[in-house]
């Protein structure tokens, strides 16, 4: 999953920014309100984790701009504690959940895998599928009742696939999930987890649609 991080913040746009990978997110890190309409502009993005005092354009700008876009994803807010009116407005401006700051890095984590999990159209937080289980909180994988270790690449390819059965990911696609701005790409890297995954999850469980890309099947 691609997350873009907003925050004027140095020291806590790095903290995140470290923590985010540590947990297998592909990030961009934007620190004022015009890169982040750029970034918005010009990559899709799983989720928005956005400061709202940002230099340039503020934090509202910036929401209200992307909904005025008609751009869908999750909004998750970042407001100092006293700031109730911000909050409330930032919610009324299509923001979908809001974190106080300092951050509890904890909550902020579950928080963002709540917003994914919605936007994939699922309540429940373990996904079940052909046999496959897989539990983003805790990173537990298991196939046919077997717990199964994955790569945090894997992981990568994975999650946004088995997320939404049927649907069609490019090799393209799956790049953009896995690497940040910063990243060295290898050309046939999307594959080699597919193949990985495959050998270990069983090889029915990602289908290659010539031409188009990979998907899980509809069970
Ligand atoms: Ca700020």
């Amino acid at each position: 999953m691609r997350l873009l991080l907003v925050e004027d913040d140095m020291m806590i746009g790095e903290q995140l920014l470290e923590l985010l990978r540590a947990d297998g997110y592909a990030v961009d890190w934007v620190r004022d309100g015009e890169m982040a309409d750029t970034a918005l502009q010009s990559q899709t993005y799983d989720l928005v984790l956005l400061d709202l005092g940002l230099p340039k354009r503020d934090g509202m700008q910036v929401l209200q701009g992307l909904r005025g876009r008609k751009q869908t994803m999750p909004v998750l807010i970042a407001t100092a504690r006293d700031a109730l009116a911000q909050r409330v407005a930032g919610l009324d401006a299509g923001a979908d959940d809001y974190v106080l700051k300092p951050f509890e890095l904890d909550e902020l984590l579950a928080r963002i895998r709540a917003l994914l999990r919605r936007a994939a159209g699922r309540a429940e937080p373990v996904y079940e599928h052909m046999g496959v289980t897989i539990n983003p909180a805790t990173r537990e994988v298991t196939a046919q009742g077997q717990p199964v270790t994955l790569s945090a690449r894997e992981w990568a390819v994975l999650e946004p696939l088995i997320a939404r059965p049927g649907m069609v990911l490019s090799r393209q696609q799956l790049e953009e999930k896995l690497y940040g701005w910063k990243d060295e790409i290898s050309s046939n890297a999307v594959e080699v987890y597919i193949h990985g995954l495959r050998k270990k999850l069983g090889a029915e469980l990602i289908q290659n649609v010539r031409g188009v890309g990979y998907r899980v099947p509809k069970e």
